[in-house]
């Protein structure tokens, strides 16, 4: 929540201002977010227009997930920027509002809350893949190993584990 009081009303009237927040719980998408409490840094632009406050947001925070090809634990970040409309509230109805445009929402009386369209900008923002790097090699169809780890890795010929004793005792004999 931010108190837009004293920016005014006046369009044209402008403010900057940067926050930290602590990220709200399931703020991302399955296999990766931010993790609940990390640093949400905000730089924020607020001014005011005819209908309301018109916001311009700097978005930086920590990620953490896994990757979908080797399933090892990832960071990274997100950096987006996005923009909302906040409208004043005076006697409009907020279902009629949001069903007009979704990137309208509505003052509470001076306040402005942040938080959907933070939540909205970072899950738009996160790939759906994540990779722990561009070409990660993912994991050995045969026995799961990660290939990233040890990249000389093959199997020449798929063993059959009940067969794997007697292979021995075969190049034994030889
Ligand atoms: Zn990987
Ligand atoms: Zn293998």
């Amino acid at each position: 929540m931010l108190d837009t009081h004293d920016l005014g009303r006046r369009p044209g009237s402008q403010r900057e201002l940067s926050r930290t927040v602590p990220a709200p719980a399931d703020l991302g998408i399955e296999v990766l977010g931010v993790p609940e409490g990390a640093p949400v840094e905000l730089d924020l632009r607020l001014e005011a227009v005819m209908e309301g406050v018109l916001v311009t947001a700097d978005v930086g925070a920590p990620l953490e997930g896994e990757c979908v090809r080797c399933l090892e634990p990832l960071t990274d970040d997100v950096e987006v920027t996005f923009q909302e409309l906040y409208l004043y509230d005076d006697g409009r109805d907020a279902a009629s509002v949001e069903e007009d445009d979704e990137q309208v929402s509505l003052l509470d009386g001076d306040l402005l809350d942040l938080e959907a369209a933070v939540r909205d900008a970072i899950v738009l923002a996160l790939p759906l893949q994540p990779l722990c790097s561009e070409d990660c090699p993912g994991l050995c169809v045969e026995c799961g190993a990660r290939l990233a780890d040890d990249p000389e890795h093959h199997h020449d010929a798929p063993i059959d584990p009940r067969w794997s004793g007697l292979v021995g005792l075969a190049d034994g004999e030889e």
